[in-house]
């Protein structure tokens, strides 16, 4: 039911204003991430005394915020990150997105936001796509990326409970990842100095402080010959994730069984989209052994001398799956053979979780906007 509660954030009561001014929409070819908005945006408030205000959809406009937001001092903020898909019959498809909703709300109680309810919220973001849905690209290679945001507006310096927050949804389109059309392999730096997330933080939320200070240590990177961080933990130096995605190992361990593997979400990971359906399909497949467990640098580098690594790649809502051809680590270059093993298992994720997104392949994973 879509009923008005003191509680939730209600799609059945949204108020939506049109834009008179369309912007003209960018080429497809030539599109940046994060670069270009649509013309519209929902945003809804809340705050302790009257609860969630009425959700609307209005022009896309700037923010007016106290200059003591406690999301600007504290960094009392999160996201989400999604993609809404043009089919080739038109039809435009939203990929899992409960599990963005549930990751989104997990990480609201952990910052001490309000609860919401999340089919409410999908239904609010639904229905901003189908008032931009001219900007949802004609292209089975682009999307619309969908950025729900959530911050704490509590105009006081006080580090607390924020008593005002304002949940709102920016999107635009965004462009091929591999632009050239083929897998383009990356080269990590992976470097124990660097900590992205640790036991007991919140390396498993979507925060924006987990994200601000990894700019440093990606531009140590780059500057190292590197493209992104491959994300180590502990004195074992645990392999964690690679840039914003999560890491996938297939190789022969050292039983001697084709084994797909990945780390377990033990809180300094952060559980992907694109993470849970790989090990979805692959267990589906049933054809070799897919493993959640920690995984060192130490156990890599045996794998790899002893020419038993066959593909590593990351995996995020970006680019699906991105492979990785060499690590910097401890000053000496490995080479990683992920290109020269096809890559098989990563180009057959690709397809498959790309004949989903786009309509191709019928499948529950799918939300129709
Ligand atoms: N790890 C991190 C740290 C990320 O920021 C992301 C992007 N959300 C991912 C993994 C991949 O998650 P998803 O598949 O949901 O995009």
């Amino acid at each position: 039911t879509l009923a008005l509660s003191h509680s939730l954030c209600l799609a059945a009561d949204l108020h939506i204003e049109l834009n008179k001014e369309v912007k003209k929409k960018p080429d497809t070819s030539s599109l940046l991430f994060g670069k270009s908005f649509s013309d519209h945006m929902l945003t809804v408030e809340w705050s302790e005394e009257k609860g969630w205000g009425s959700p609307h959809i209005k022009p896309f406009q700037n923010l007016s915020l106290h200059p003591a937001s406690s999301a600007l001092h504290y960094s009392i903020e999160l996201f989400d990150g999604m993609k809404a898909f043009r089919g080739e019959d038109n039809k435009i498809w939203m990929f899992r997105p409960m599990l963005n909703m549930e990751r989104m709300h997990r990480a609201a109680l952990r910052a001490c936001l309000p609860s919401f309810d999340k089919s409410e919220l999908l239904e609010c973001i639904r229905k901003l796509i189908e008032v931009d849905q001219e900007w949802v690209p004609y292209s089975t290679a682009a999307s619309l990326y969908i950025r729900p945001t959530f911050i704490g507006t509590e105009p006081s310096l006080g580090v607390m409970k924020p008593n005002y927050a304002l949940l709102y949804v920016i999107i635009g389109p965004v462009g091929p990842y591999f632009s050239s059309g083929s897998f383009n392999p990356v080269s990590l730096l992976a470097d124990p100095s660097f900590v992205r997330a640790w036991i007991g933080g919140v390396g498993d939320c979507k925060m924006g402080g987990n994200y601000g200070p990894t700019i440093f240590v990606q531009s140590e990177a780059a500057k190292k010959g590197c493209q992104q961080v491959l994300w180590l933990y502990g004195e074992d130096h645990q392999v964690t994730e690679v840039g914003t995605m999560n890491i996938f190992f297939y190789w022969i361990n050292e039983q001697g069984e084709e084994e797909l593997l990945t780390p377990p979400l033990d809180g300094t990971i952060l559980p992907g989209v694109t993470r849970q359906s790989l090990l979805d399909l692959a267990r589906k497949w049933g054809k070799f052994k897919v493993s959640e467990r920690k995984f060192t640098m130490k156990e890599l580098l045996k794998g790899l001398q002893e020419n038993r690594v066959q593909e590593v790649f990351g995996a995020g809502t970006a680019c699906v799956v991105c492979p990785v051809n060499r690590i910097l680590y401890q000053g000496q270059n490995h080479y990683i053979p992920t290109m020269d093993n096809g890559p098989d298992l990563a180009k057959k994720f690709l397809k498959e979780l790309t004949d989903i997104q786009y309509g191709r392949c019928a499948s529950d994973w799918t939300h129709l906007v």
